[in-house]
């Protein structure tokens, strides 16, 4: 493994082109198995220290400064135009705000973790460029090894030219289905024993946890404050105060700074049979759109309630974009017609929940003056799971922002949402109990 990692990757704008099949792919880059080169553990991944931009409109070089070489893939993706650079997991010492201005052909990029294993550089575009060249250089003349990608201005036909869907190699890890196997691995049984009998199945209510966001997609940001984290820490407390009861199985969709796709967060719902699904995060206003404060509480539907609610709706709805999803490749839902007869009912238990929610939170926090509201989240689209959004609140308000970085307000609110589960329950298996 040592002489891959230190295996000079080197491609020419020749070799690219004269490489038929890696054209054909899409896929520019070193070794392409997407592996980490080096044994996993947190001291051992390849550190990142610097990242720049050069160049112009037609022509723009990114830079990433790095300790060691490594393998990586480059590719486009359509509508919007990025392109995602993966990588084996790094660890990532680049300055603040890195990114956040572009230059060229590149508007702005960001980076994280999409699995264990495995980080993502996604960068927009301001329009079609091809991947003209992508290598990574061994450490010479003083500077350290570094990666490089060069980017040129093509027109929209060309830019499409370069998407083979066919050949193109798989873009995310099936991530959900990874989980589920962790989740549903049997324990280590010695060769010699005999069959141990079934252990009893858990019939307690599954309880999916959440947190918005994760990995290249920080969610809103205020400051140094990003949304996922805020999110992660309060799924992560809710998670905690909810399986000390004992009554049901808690399920997180993330559970450290990791990206996970949509799609995923709903199949994740779905394959364990989830009674309940609660997605966390925190709203930002523009800056000139004025100032709004308060948790709100958002369900599923086709119309949005009102404007605010389709902007957020639509900004939640991009988190895939924004983590280097091939939205084209994207499968549509099931069948509309399947999910209308299974969300009549299941939006009548989300709704149900919602106002149970309305009512606990309340009482420890300060909510929006208009806490109930719908619209077409991608993420709460499970047919056959009660799912709810919460937005805690808006990190863009300095009141609300206090709120989410306190420990005491999120124990508050943390107790709040765990008592409007509780009731959900409680009311459910009464209602279950009369029907018999
Ligand atoms: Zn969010």
């Amino acid at each position: 493994m040592a002489s891959r990692a230190n295996h000079r990757v080197l491609l020419s704008c020749g070799l690219l082109c004269a490489a038929a099949l890696l054209c054909s792919q899409g896929a520019v880059g070193g070794v392409s198995d997407g592996q980490p080169s080096k044994p996993m553990g947190a001291s051992r991944f390849p550190v990142a220290s610097d990242a720049r931009l050069a160049g112009d409109g037609k022509q723009t070089r990114f830079i990433l400064d790095l300790d060691q070489t490594i393998s990586f893939r480059a590719f486009p993706l359509a509508d919007p135009y990025r392109v995602v650079v993966d990588l084996p997991q790094l660890s990532f010492q680049l300055p603040a705000d890195v990114g956040s201005a572009g230059r060229g052909l590149i508007k702005a990029f960001r980076y994280g973790l999409v699995m264990p294993g495995g980080s993502r550089i996604v960068f927009d575009l301001t329009g079609p460029a091809r991947i003209a060249n992508a290598y990574v250089l061994e450490a010479a003349n003083g500077q350290p090894p570094r990666l490089v990608l060069e980017l040129e201005e093509v027109d929209r036909t060309t830019f499409v030219q370069s998407l083979s869907a066919d050949g193109r190699p798989e873009l995310r890890p099936a991530i959900a289905d990874a989980r589920d196997a962790t989740v549903a691995l049997p324990a280590k049984v010695e060769e010699a024993a005999p069959p141990k009998p079934a252990a009893a199945p858990d019939l307690r209510p599954v309880v999916v946890i959440d947190p918005g966001h994760g990995g290249p997609d920080n969610g809103t940001q205020s400051g140094s404050e990003n949304e996922k984290s805020l999110v992660l820490g309060f799924g992560l407390a809710l998670r905690d105060r909810i399986e000390k009861s004992g009554k049901y199985r808690v399920v997180m969709t993330r559970t450290d700074d990791t990206f996970i796709p949509l799609s995923d967060r709903v199949r994740i719902a779905r394959n364990q049979s989830a009674a309940l699904f609660v997605s966390i995060h925190a709203d930002a206003l523009p800056r000139h759109e004025g100032d709004a404060q308060g948790a709100t509480i958002y369900t599923l539907s086709d119309r949005a309630s009102d404007v605010e609610a389709e902007r957020l709706a639509e900004a939640e709805n991009k988190a895939d974009a924004i983590g280097g999803v091939n939205l084209t490749e994207e499968p549509t839902d099931v069948a509309d017609i399947l999910i209308d007869l299974a969300q009549r009912e299941t939006r009548t238990f989300s709704n149900r929940f919602a106002r149970l929610l309305m009512g606990d939170m309340k009482t420890t926090t300060r909510m929006h003056k208009h806490p109930l509201k719908s619209a077409g989240f991608r993420v709460l689209k499970a047919p056959d799971v009660p799912s709810v959004l919460i937005e805690l609140g808006y990190v863009s308000n300095k009141d609300d922002l206090e709120h989410l970085v306190s420990e005491n307000w999120r124990s508050r609110t943390v107790g709040s949402v765990a008592h409007a589960i509780d009731t959900f329950f409680a009311k459910r298996l009464a209602t279950a109990g009369a029907g018999n």
